[in-house]
């Protein structure tokens, strides 16, 4: 998506982009209601009012207050800053808004058919569409530094996926290897849907938070910057004292702000723990790192589920049967390899997180990667990370269990979001905790 937005409303330089949100895709029909007048691309007026959208050989026809039918159709609002429209999606399957309120959007919109039905596409302005899914994201009771810092890595990344700052690349396996590592698959008739898949919008509805919506306004266009370049800003909940390389959990890329570091003040460790010395004493002996945090007061602001269950995540332990593990194997990856009965570091970040894995069986061996392939593999739903020791239980040539001993929450790449809670707790300003995060990156205005 090198070439900018696909929605055809590509802002001029210093401009603030519109974003193509796919709300609805493949359904029979839509109903809609225009809550102000609204134009089409031929300069004909829609008034407001209720409308029916229902696929039509390929194309959409619209029904109400005016009726046509057409391949396309690109509506405006007359007057576009109190332009809005409602959406109800009356045929589907899994849209999460079905059993809810009607939602609300602001922007223009855009219905296409094809062979799979109806699609609407909402042209919503980058800021608007910002403060939507980071009410839906953040807790308002967050430090205002950590709301604002987020606000700036969201605007980031999203606009780094726009324009496709990090180029693809696919996996190179060597013989006896399977690596995989899983990105956004990306869309073709608009920039993101509206579902968990990318990121969930709910247009206006969900903007309920005053404190959130503040910090959003207060960054307006400001965005990492590096060598003239929108930084893809990754983050993740929890490093585990150390953050990680890009490369560990996607393509083999350098990203200079995406390198590891230590989460803390200082020097933190003398040497990467890449090798399993060097890990036992990371795992052992953790160091003062922002997110060696066990405040439960601050962790219940960040984590709105939070728990005692998911309080052990800087260092936690999980026990996995290596019948248990045999069938993990063979369910989530196909992998058979007989009963598992030694897993082997093979290649360790900087950071431990593991980023190749042996697994021996009775029957074979296989070298599985990358991190959240390796988490995915080894646990019902995910582990933590995959910066894990690896101990046996029982006789070592045929061990009855593995007891995993690791560090952290998530890909550690980028912001590490205990770590940044902890230095806006600390009276950090946004500006001090991102320049943390990011090394090198500048914060720059990149629209007004
Ligand atoms: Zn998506
Ligand atoms: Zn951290």
């Amino acid at each position: 998506m090198s070439e900018g937005l696909i929605g055809g409303h590509r802002a001029p330089p210093g401009a603030e982009p519109e974003i193509a949100v796919g709300l609805v895709s493949d359904v029979d029909q839509v109903k809609l209601r225009l809550l102000s007048s609204f134009m089409d691309a031929d300069g004909a007026r829609w008034p407001a009012g209720d409308y029916l959208a229902r696929a039509a050989d390929e194309a959409v026809a619209l029904s109400g207050p005016r009726t046509q039918t057409a391949p396309a159709f690109t509506l405006r609002p007359e007057d576009a800053r109190a332009g809005r429209f409602c959406v109800e999606a009356t045929i589907g399957i899994d849209f999460h808004w079905q059993q809810q309120e009607q939602q609300t959007f602001s922007g223009g919109l855009r219905l296409l058919g094809d062979a799979g039905g109806v699609a609407l596409v909402n042209d919503v302005a980058l800021e608007d569409y910002l403060r939507s899914v980071i009410c839906s994201e953040m807790s308002a009771a967050s430090p205002p530094a950590l709301l604002r810092a987020h606000a700036v890595i969201s605007r980031s990344w999203l606009l780094a996926q726009l324009r496709g700052v990090i180029a693809p690349g696919a996996p190179q396996p060597a013989a006896g290897e399977r690596l995989r590592w899983y990105d956004r698959e990306a869309h073709d008739r608009f920039d993101v849907c509206a579902d968990d898949h990318c990121q969930r919008y709910q247009g206006l509805t969900r903007i309920a938070s005053p404190e959130v919506a503040r910090a959003v306004a207060e960054t307006h266009g400001l965005t990492l910057i590096r060598d003239g370049e929108v930084c893809d800003a990754r983050f993740s909940k929890c490093c585990g004292g150390l953050t990680e390389d890009f490369r560990v959990a996607w393509q083999d890329h350098e990203v200079p702000y995406l390198t590891s570091f230590f989460d803390g003040q200082g020097d933190g460790p003398v040497a990467p723990p890449t090798d399993d010395g060097g890990f036992r004493s990371f795992i052992e002996r953790p160091p003062a790192a922002y997110c060696n945090c066990e405040d439960p007061a601050l962790l219940s602001t960040i984590l709105p589920s939070y728990d005692q269950s998911t309080a052990d995540f800087f260092r936690w332990r999980v026990r996995l049967d290596a019948d248990q593990a045999t069938a993990l194997l063979r369910d989530k990856g196909d992998i058979d390899l007989g009963r598992l009965i030694a897993m082997e570091p093979v290649e360790r970040g900087r950071s431990g997180r593991l980023v190749r894995l042996r697994l021996r069986g009775e029957r074979g061996e296989l070298v599985v990667g990358k991190e959240l392939e390796i988490r995915r593999l080894l646990s019902p739903s995910h582990l933590y990370s995959s910066a894990f020791l690896i101990e046996t239980e029982g006789p070592a040539a045929r061990p009855d269990a593995f007891l995993l001993r690791g560090a952290g929450w998530g890909h550690g790449v980028g912001l590490c979001q205990i770590g940044a809670a902890v230095m806006a707790d600390q009276g950090q300003e946004y500006q001090a905790i991102l320049d943390h995060y990011y090394p090198g990156a500048a914060l720059e205005r990149w629209y007004t």
